[in-house]
């Protein structure tokens, strides 16, 4: 009786490589303006973090846009608030550009 091989029963995958193209930072967040609204505004905020999630002690490192930029947010200090780190990564925007938690200001 002759042997007959099977085809794998796994589908062929391809192996080539996938490149991600780098992340491209927005070039305003380098400028002079930038620089200084944000100081400007963790200085209003005295440099406590206006999320203040539960538990969060940390000192507010970041200017945040209330409304974002790729929503049309303003670049002013009424469109920013002082957060910290870890807040801030808490509510940063999904990939559809919706934030995942609630702004208190
Ligand atoms: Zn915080």
């Amino acid at each position: 009786m002759k042997l007959k091989s099977l085809s794998p029963m796994v589908p062929r995958v391809s192996t080539a490589v996938v490149t991600v193209p780098p992340k491209q930072a927005d070039s305003f967040y380098g400028s002079a303006e930038w620089q200084a609204l944000r100081i400007a505004c963790l200085k209003r905020d005295r440099f406590v973090c206006q999320i203040a999630m539960p538990g969060c002690t940390h000192k507010a490192t970041i200017a945040d846009h209330i409304v974002s930029r790729r929503n049309g947010g303003a670049d002013t200090l009424a469109n920013l608030r002082a957060v910290c780190r870890q807040c801030d990564n808490r509510v940063k925007e999904d990939h559809l550009g919706q934030r995942r938690g609630k702004a208190t200001r």
